[in-house]
C-alpha cells in the first residue's frame, strides 16, 4: 500500500488521469505509470470533479469520474503545449447535454479563444475551440489569487520554455496542493546545488502544502544536455519539497521514454526525506 492510499476522506480528491510529459507513451513498458499526458482532476469530498488541471490526452480518463453526468466546472491550462491540450476535443463528459466548461488559459498577447485556436483548428486539426461544445467558454488566466469552483487558487508564472507557463496552488477546507507540471528553474540560475534556483514563485506555490505535484522529467545526471528542453530534475523537485516544507511530493510529467522499471528505480534510489514521495501513476487517487 502506498502512503497516498492511507490519506483518506478529507476535503479534496486528486485524480491523476495523465502523468506523462511531452508526448503519449503507449506500450508494455509503460503500463504501471501510464502513457497519457498531463491531466489532474480535482473534486471535493463525495462529489464529481469540478476542477481540472491541464487538458492532455489524460482528459479522456476524467469522464468516467462524472458517471453519466455532464462535466460542470473549470479547466485550467498551465500552458498551451500539445501535451497539455490534445485531450480537449476528446472530453466526453464535456459535451454531454447540460455541460458547462469554463476553460482558462494563459493568453498574454491576444484573445484566449484565438490563441488556443492557433494550434486547435484546420489544418492542424479538423475542429476549433468553437466546435468543442456550446457550453464551453474561454477566458484569460492571470497571476494572483482566484476563487474557482469553490477552491482558492493561487496562480504564479514559472519559468518553462515556449510560452507563458503557470504553476498553481489550490486550497480548500484546510487541504492544499501545488501543481508545477513544467518547470525550468535553471533559467533563473543554478541555485545552491546546480539544479536550478529555488525561486520565490515556486516557494510560494509549494509552501507547506499537503501534496506537491512537480515536474520530474529528468534525472540530475542527464543535465546539462537536456537543459534546453525546459524541465526540472527529480533532485530539484526534492530540494523544493524540502525547502517549502511540504508533506508529500508526487513526481510528475515523466519523460516519455522512461519505462516502468526505470521510474520505480528512480524513486527507490532517492534518499529518505522529511516528506513522503512517490511517482505519479495514471489512475492514482489521493485524498487530502
Ligand atoms: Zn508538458
Ligand atoms: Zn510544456
Amino acid at each position: 500500500m502506498g502512503w497516498y492510499e492511507r490519506i483518506v476522506g478529507r476535503a479534496v480528491r486528486l485524480i491523476f488521469c495523465g502523468v506523462r510529459g511531452s508526448t503519449p507513451a503507449p506500450g508494455a513498458e509503460f503500463l504501471r505509470y501510464g502513457g497519457h499526458t498531463s491531466c489532474v482532476a480535482v473534486s471535493k469530498a463525495g462529489e464529481a470533479p469540478c476542477l481540472i488541471l491541464d487538458g492532455g490526452t489524460g482528459l479522456r480518463r476524467v469522464s468516467p469520474w462524472c458517471g453519466d453526468e455532464p462535466f460542470r466546472g473549470t479547466v485550467l491550462l498551465s500552458h498551451l503545449h500539445w501535451d497539455h491540450t490534445h485531450g480537449l476535443p476528446f472530453f466526453d463528459a464535456g459535451v454531454r447535454p447540460g455541460h458547462r466548461v469554463t476553460l482558462l488559459l494563459p493568453a498574454p498577447d491576444g484573445e484566449p479563444m484565438e490563441i488556443l485556436g492557433r494550434g486547435l483548428s484546420p489544418p492542424h486539426f479538423p475542429i476549433g475551440p468553437e466546435d468543442l461544445g456550446e457550453g464551453w467558454t474561454f477566458g484569460r488566466l492571470a497571476e494572483g489569487f482566484h476563487e474557482i469552483e469553490g477552491f482558492r487558487v493561487l496562480v504564479r508564472e514559472i519559468p518553462h520554455k515556449g510560452g507563458q507557463t503557470f504553476g498553481f496552488r489550490v486550497e480548500h477546507d484546510g487541504s492544499s496542493f501545488a501543481y508545477l507540471s513544467d518547470h525550468a528553474p535553471l533559467l533563473l540560475g543554478p541555485g545552491a546545488h546546480g539544479e536550478g534556483k529555488l525561486h520565490e514563485a515556486a516557494l510560494e506555490l509549494a509552501h507547506g502544502v499537503d501534496v506537491l505535484v512537480h515536474d520530474a522529467q529528468y534525472l540530475g545526471r542527464e543535465f546539462p544536455e537536456v537543459a534546453f528542453l525546459g524541465h526540472a530534475s527529480v533532485e530539484y523537485a526534492c530540494s523544493l519539497a524540502e525547502a517549502a516544507a511540504v508533506r508529500s511530493l508526487v513526481l510528475f510529467h515523466h519523460a516519455p521514454s522512461r519505462t516502468d522499471e526505470e521510474i520505480t528505480a528512480m524513486v527507490d534510489a532517492l534518499a529518505p526525506s522529511t516528506f513522503d514521495i512517490c511517482a505519479a501513476e495514471e489512475g492514482m487517487v489521493i485524498e487530502l
